[in-house]
């Protein structure tokens, strides 16, 4: 007997052994964990059989965070195939081109997706097609049918080292990539989400032993194409036998109905969602005594989140996570008594990630200085599909570079300085974009900023600033500029402050794509 392999297929056999035990909810739908792993045994089954699905085949999911997704990439993965998720957010040309760069044969999507990838020239399976099936695609469930217990996975060789998905990055900084992530990247995942939650239990003074056992239900805000939701959520949630709310699409007001009504114990999103939850105004009307912590990675979190949180659900504990689609799930992580007492960290490295930061010539830097944020470990990825040059550049030695800007304080702390491409230099002096946000996120009546460059004869580029306000509020640039004054120097306040009625153009991860708004706010 060998030991087992680290492979999806192995995760998802264990899985079957919490039984009736609830996986899934979806509005009225409840999957327990025998249900899934029926319905994707047989999928599985269809898939390796008449549909000719074989090891490596790549196979794209387009859909919304329906139960029907956990199923495809669980039969997917299981028969030794790639999954493809793609952006459910995705045009038809966006989703035509995951098709094409994946080079996946089939895709299975729900019915919106499917309209929009009749003619992506791949064999379609739908899932909620709400009306006709395009023409030539086959249906889901009865691909599926109504598998008994009997049903098994069909035979499959997979070694660790195999690959397991392609996720494309957000797109925050340029075209989406496809990150080729390998079973034994993935099986990190349950081990680093285990090990940060019984750390942050020790920090908080709590025995982890208390936290590690009860079984949690995660409402999940962002959707399961994105990294975070499948590989810090999904993945750590199912080994454990935890249940997962899903949501068609993120809504405040929503969320909190689900929390009292499923008794949930957990909320995972990007900052955004912590943020319109705590400022809804039905917050005090729900029973929400089951929540036990908050926890948001993906984009910046200023400290003013982790005062509100505070202020508005004390007692839950509030975490911080870093991650990248490239490094599978979380990199670092911040949460209890080590979170409150370096609120603007985004922690320490997991147990599973080594963490360096470098200068422009690749030296290492020592505490304290900022660099580029370069990390290895067995979650991080070794390239991205299709793509040898950016793969050349990105990944060398082991190492992954994040191309964000970061320093590691003298007690290990990770602290995110910015995006390399979001700094600006005004006159040779670096302005941190996200320095100059969190700053005007402390202004009572700022609801969402981002700061950008504005071109400038004089400086090279000087700080502008697009702001909302929270309704019913009202503040002058000059009033900020002089609230400002108190905290940052003189040439990282915003000369220019545009104030605007709409949503900041964000991507479905809750990052501001910065190159929109630059375009909308200047005009180039
Ligand atoms: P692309 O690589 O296509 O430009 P992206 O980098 O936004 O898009 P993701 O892999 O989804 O794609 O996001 C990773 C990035 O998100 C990190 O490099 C970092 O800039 C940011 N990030 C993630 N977590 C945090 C966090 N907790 N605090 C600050 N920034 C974070
Ligand atoms: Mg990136």
């Amino acid at each position: 007997w060998k030991h087992a392999p680290v492979t999806f297929r192995a995760m998802l056999e264990a899985s079957r052994f919490h039984g009736d035990k609830v996986f899934l909810v979806y509005e009225d739908e409840r999957i327990t964990y025998e249900e899934h792993y029926r319905r994707a045994a047989a999928l599985a089954g269809r898939l390796a059989g008449d549909l000719g699905v074989g090891k490596g085949d790549r196979v794209a999911i387009a859909m919304r965070n329906y139960p029907e997704w956990v199923v495809a990439f669980s039969a997917v993965l299981a028969i030794g195939a790639v999954a493809v998720p793609l952006n459910a957010w995705w045009t038809a040309p966006e989703l035509e081109y995951g098709v094409r760069d994946s080079g996946a044969a089939v895709v299975i999507a729900d019915g919106e997706r499917a309209a929009r990838l009749r003619d992506a020239g791949a064999v379609l399976i739908v899932t909620r097609p709400g009306g006709d099936l395009p023409p030539g695609a086959l249906d889901l469930a009865d691909l599926i049918g109504e598998p008994g217990p009997d049903v098994t996975l069909p035979p499959a060789e997979i070694a660790p080292e195999d690959p397991a998905t392609i996720f494309y990055t957000s797109g925050t900084t340029g075209s989406p990539k496809g990150a080729l992530g390998s079973h034994r990247n993935l099986g990190q995942a349950p081990m680093t989400v285990s090990y940060a939650t019984v750390r942050s239990a020790a920090l908080a003074g709590k025995d982890p032993a208390s936290v590690a056992g009860g079984r949690r239900v995660v409402l999940l805000a962002v959707p399961l194409f994105h990294a975070t939701g499948c590989f810090a959520v999904l993945l750590p949630v199912m080994f454990t036998g935890g249940g997962v709310v899903l949501m068609y699409r993120w809504d405040a007001g929503r969320a909190l109905r689900l929390i009292e009504r499923e008794k949930v114990t957990l909320i995972t999103g990007v900052p955004t969602n912590a943020w319109q939850l705590l400022s809804h105004p039905d917050l005090g009307r729900y029973d929400i005594s089951s929540l036990g912590g908050i926890s948001y990675g993906g984009a910046p979190a200023p400290p003013k989140l982790l005062e509100q949180i505070g202020d508005r659900l004390p007692r839950r504990q509030a975490s911080n996570g870093y991650g990248m689609t490239e490094t599978t799930a979380l990199a670092i992580f911040n949460s209890g008594a080590g979170y409150q007492e370096h609120p603007g960290s985004v922690g320490l490295p997991v147990a599973v990630c080594d963490v360096e930061i470098r200068g422009p010539l690749g030296e290492p830097l020592p505490a304290g200085e900022v660099g580029e944020l370069c990390l290895r470990g067995p979650g991080v990825i070794t390239g991205y599909w299709n793509r040898p040059e950016e793969t050349a550049s990105t990944f060398a030695g082991g190492w992954l570079r994040t191309g964000d800007l970061a320093r590691v304080d003298e007690e290990g702390y990770v602290h995110i300085v910015d995006r390399a491409k979001d700094m600006l230099i005004r006159g040779g002096e670096n302005v941190y974009c996200a320095e100059v946000e969190a700053a005007l996120y402390e202004h009572p009546a700022v609801a969402d900023a981002a700061v950008i460059g504005v071109p400038d004869e004089e400086f090279g580029e000087q700080v502008g600033a697009v702001l909302r306000l929270r309704p019913g509020t009202s503040v002058t640039a000059e009033e900020l500029q002089a609230f400002l004054r108190g905290t940052l120097a003189p040439f990282k306040i915003p000369v220019r402050i545009w104030f605007r009625e709409a949503e900041l153009p964000r991507n479905p991860g809750g990052k501001i794509l910065k190159n929109r708004l630059r375009e909308e706010t200047l005009g180039s």
